[in-house]
């Protein structure tokens, strides 16, 4: 990627505040898209995301939006298109893991917010997606990349069984939808990052377990972001319903 290949169009990345999402959003930058993303709550690393993405010589634009909130990602949608034009791809990213616990300790609470975040959260981004990007509504196409985890294969077991089941409902969107909207422009991906170093873990959980994958190390966010940024790109066009394991062998 050497960052001037010029607009390949407008990215939407959600949870594009810190970790794997900002990545991801500098990383399309470099690639040579606009890019879009949505934050919860960190408005400032938010902005450094989009200041970055700037002084590579993209346009860019943050936007408050919980993902759980069906109107909020209306509105999200909109004012990335409002401000950088028609969406071509969108990354589906943000998400949330629980404290660790066993099955026989989670509550309704838990469940609920696991699974409205990043199961609901994703069903109804890619949806938005669909409904702006599908040449049966009347888009351009584009590219929906779904940010899954290992966890979806492995259980997560004593950790967060509910964070793992979560993520294997994206892998099976994943699967489903790309065959809704294959014949309408639309490619739909999935990652499985593996353990990789963001703020998303308990503390002291990468000291204990990062080198267990067979590449003896955690992950970047770099090196997950390479792989999203080759996805939405027309490199790999010829891919669809597909999920792409980056996790160090494990
Ligand atoms: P992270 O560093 O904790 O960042 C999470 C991002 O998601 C932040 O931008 C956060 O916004 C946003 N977010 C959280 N809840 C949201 C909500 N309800 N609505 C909108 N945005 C929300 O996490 P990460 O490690 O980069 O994880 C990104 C994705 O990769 C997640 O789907 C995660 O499950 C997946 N993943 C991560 C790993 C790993 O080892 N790190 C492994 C496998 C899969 P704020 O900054 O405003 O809070």
């Amino acid at each position: 990627m050497t960052g001037t290949e010029g607009a390949r169009g407008v990215a939407l990345v959600t949870g594009g505040s810190r970790g794997i999402g900002a990545a991801a959003a500098i990383g399309l930058a470099r690639d040579g898209w606009d890019v879009g993303i949505s934050y919860r709550t960190r408005q400032d690393e938010a902005a450094r995301v989009v200041g970055t993405c700037e002084a590579i010589g993209r346009r860019a634009v943050a936007v408050a939006a919980d993902v759980a909130e069906a109107k909020d990602i209306e509105r999200l949608f909109d004012g990335v298109a409002a401000s950088l034009g028609p969406i071509g791809a969108v990354v589906n990213n943000a998400g949330v893991v629980s404290p660790a616990g066993r099955v026989d300790e989670y509550d309704v609470e838990r469940l609920e917010r696991v699974f409205r975040i990043n199961t609901i959260g994703a069903f109804l981004v890619a949806g938005a997606a669909v409904r702006r990007m599908s040449t049966a509504h009347r888009g351009a196409g584009g590219v929906i990349v779904n940010v899954s985890s290992r966890g979806a294969v492995l259980g997560s077991a004593g950790e967060y069984v509910d964070y793992a089941a979560s993520k294997a409902a994206v892998d099976t969107l994943t699967i489903g939808l790309a065959n809704e909207v294959a014949s309408e422009g639309i490619r739909v991906l999935g990652i499985r990052p593996g353990l990789i170093e963001t703020e998303i873990h308990a503390e002291g959980r990468l000291e204990r377990i990062g080198s267990t994958p067979p590449l003896g190390r955690p992950g970047t966010v770099e090196e997950v972001a390479e792989l999203i940024v080759f996805l939405a790109s027309d490199r790999a066009s010829y891919m669809t319903g597909s999920m792409v394991d980056v996790a160090g062998g494990r």
